[in-house]
């Protein structure tokens, strides 16, 4: 069997981050170009962040605190909505593409305890990717235990399925180069990190810049502590990169040296 790659696409590359419910078709398509000329030597497991489409009601509402108020289950069902109204154009373009990509909206099936999966049925997944399709997951509203309904950002959705298929890689891509000494939005002296591992986490997750409006998912703060862990955990290496820039995913799964940040244990 070949062996598993995640790969995520960020919601700030796939839609208008300051536009509502709005989706950048083109890169959508040009980056199922690059998962498919690039993922060929893998068994490529896709997951894609919400952008502009469930972080504006998940924000609204407060969906990420579970349920709190009377209005929470129905902020919740226009999160849900929100998401996999993206999700459905994603796989529009996946399969425009001929990528077998097959669909796995996490809040039909995992169960959370504060905000951490802790129940999900990955044979599905396993037998997907056995039988040659593309699994692909999303940034979605979960059943939680403890609070209700919480957000699970692709990270952690990441997190677990790592745990049971044990890829070699993952691959975060995102609107910036990397991991920056702080956010290079909004500072000329950022300085791109290439490696994070035991020795700076520490100090680069306490730098990382604020959350941008609307982000419900965490922000690179947490892109970094969930990756980290994993390697940690799994030893698996974790690259973030800029899946904005043309050929950059595709280079990095073909295995070639790109601008990025690498995070290691
Ligand atoms: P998601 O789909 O999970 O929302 P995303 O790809 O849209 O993910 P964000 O969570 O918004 O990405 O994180 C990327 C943003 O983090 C960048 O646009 C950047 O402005 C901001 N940022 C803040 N601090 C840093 C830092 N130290 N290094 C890199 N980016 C940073």
């Amino acid at each position: 069997m070949k062996k598993i790659v995640l790969v995520k696409i960020g919601g700030s590359s796939i839609t208008n981050i300051n536009v509502v419910n709005s989706a950048k078709i083109e890169a959508i398509s040009r980056l199922a170009t690059e998962i498919k000329e690039g993922g060929k030597k893998f068994n490529v497991l896709l997951g894609h962040g919400g952008g502009s489409f469930p972080h504006v009601p998940a924000h609204k509402y407060k969906t990420g605190l579970g349920l709190i108020n009377e209005k929470s289950h129905l902020g919740a069902s226009l999160t849900q909505r929100s998401a996999s109204e993206l999700h459905s154009i994603v796989m529009q373009q996946l399969i425009k593409h001929d990528i077998p990509a097959f669909s796995f909206p996490p809040s039909a099936s995992a169960i959370a305890k504060d905000r951490r999966i802790v129940k999900w049925d990955i044979e599905p997944i396993k037998k997907a990717l056995d039988n040659g399709f593309m699994p692909v997951t999303y940034g979605d509203v979960v059943l939680d235990l403890k609070q209700g309904v919480c957000i699970s950002p692709t990270e952690e959705l990441f997190r677990y399925i790592a745990s049971k298929l044990r890829p070699t890689q993952i691959i975060i891509g995102t609107d910036v180069d990397g991991v920056y000494t702080c956010d290079p939005k909004t500072s000329k002296e950022a300085k791109l990190i290439p490696l994070i591992d035991s020795n700076n986490i520490n100090s680069v997750s306490a730098d990382v810049g604020k959350l941008r409006k609307f982000n419900v998912t965490g922000g690179m703060g947490s892109k970094i502590r969930f990756l980290h862990n994993i390697s940690v955990n799994m030893g698996t290496e974790c690259i973030i990169l800029n899946a904005n820039k043309k050929n950059r995913l595709k280079d990095a799964l073909m295995g070639k040296t790109v601008i990025s940040t690498k995070i290691v244990a």
